[in-house]
């Protein structure tokens, strides 16, 4: 059971000890206290573990400093929604705000490989007005014989430069619990120029040592990514096992499913999965056209598919979009193919701002009177 706090109900205060009187007469409860602070408002939530079926929800939900009170389902206790009309605060990292009514562009290469071509990355999204960059220090790869990644030592110099242009946060995937130790100690030894989310790849989404240590640090981000093979089911457990250690700060990211129907493409677009995720959890929603797609292919028209993934995912709703690029993606060290070239990225945020505004305007169609109405 969740109780929403109102927001001038704080520790210490008298509302607050009486209701931690009243849960006193329910004994083996473990109540635990949990703040979410968001871009306007920080909402407190008095989280009750155990045995919840004896507490009457009527005289919680009338006690004064009570704004809410929520059956939890067992499932997803930590980012579920748990209940359609709530609204999810989302979160701010580095001056960047995380929910689900944002929209971000994390752009970048797929790995980080010359400091010349980081500064040029940077320096493109500068001029496009992009804070949001995605390069991968330690990268996963098929085949043993593939570029690996700089790792560790590429660190310092990518985060000096990320700050010389701006930029506020990078997302950078981790394949071990180290590597998160390793980013830390580089961003700190650098001043903090910039910030990172880390990313949990497809192929870690269920790698559940290091969902816990990303989970049981709090001053990083997560962007997790879902299970090329997993049901949604299942990648929001994993979820579910960064969120209860204690770092709630998550941002979903939808990436393509594998199966061979999914060709030409690289995997099979799943971006209609956005409103599920927004509705069943209170987690912002990212989309990954570029690993879905996996090929720079065009319609007839000079559309490339990338755009038109992206567009699916931004039409219904996402929240971030993480996509390849590189100022010369044929000297890429990794995944060159699908990486879009300066000119293209900038061609890229047009046609997102477009299906951003055609999103707008269709989730502006239904008035709070129709919301309550259907939601009866
Ligand atoms: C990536 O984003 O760099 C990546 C490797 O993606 P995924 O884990 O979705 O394959
Ligand atoms: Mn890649």
């Amino acid at each position: 059971m969740i109780l929403i706090l109102k927001e001038n109900v704080d520790k210490g205060s008298q509302e607050l000890n009486r209701i931690y009187e009243f849960l006193e007469n329910f004994p083996g409860l473990n109540i635990r206290i949990v703040e979410l602070t968001g871009e306007t408002r920080t909402v407190r939530e008095i989280h009750l573990i155990g045995p919840t079926h004896n507490v009457p929800e009527e005289v919680l939900s009338a006690m004064r400093g009570v704004e809410r009170v929520v059956r939890v389902s067992t499932k997803y206790r930590q980012i579920g929604r748990h209940d359609i009309n709530f609204v999810p605060v989302g979160f701010n990292y580095n001056g960047v705000k995380f929910d689900q009514d944002g929209m971000n562009i994390f752009a970048g290469p797929c790995a980080v490989d010359t400091p010349e071509y980081v500064e040029q990355t940077f320096s493109i999204l500068k001029d496009l007005g992009i804070e949001t960059a995605r390069m991968g220090a330690y990268k996963p790869r098929t085949s043993p014989y593939d570029f690996q990644g700089h790792g560790a030592k590429c660190l310092p110099w990518v985060f000096e430069l990320a700050g010389k242009y701006d930029i506020k946060v990078i997302a950078m995937e981790v394949l071990r619990e180290v590597h998160i130790e390793e980013i830390l100690n580089a961003l700190e030894d650098a001043g903090n120029p910039t910030g990172v989310m880390l990313q949990i790849g497809t192929r870690n989404a269920q790698n559940f040592e290091l969902l816990k240590a990303v989970g049981s640090q709090t001053k990083l981000p997560v962007l997790y990514k879902r299970g090329m093979g997993l049901t949604i089911e299942e990648s929001l457990n994993a979820c579910e096992y960064i969120a209860s250690e204690g770092n709630r700060n998550i941002v979903f990211c939808l990436r393509g499913i594998k199966t061979s129907m999914s060709a030409p493409h690289r995997n099979m677009v799943d971006f209609i999965h956005v409103p599920v995720i927004q509705r069943l959890t209170r987690l912002p929603v990212c989309i990954d056209p570029s690993h879905s797609i996996g090929s720079k292919d065009r319609a007839p028209n000079g559309l490339m598919d990338i755009f038109s993934a992206a567009a699916q995912g931004v039409i219904a709703g996402a929240n971030m979009i993480l996509v390849e690029c590189h100022p010369e993606p044929e000297k890429a060290l990794c995944d060159g193919h699908q990486s879009l070239t300066p000119r293209e990225l900038e061609l890229f945020v047009n046609d997102v701002a477009i299906a951003r505004e055609a999103f707008e305007k269709r989730a502006n169609t239904y008035s709070q009177e129709m919301l309550r109405e259907m939601s009866q």
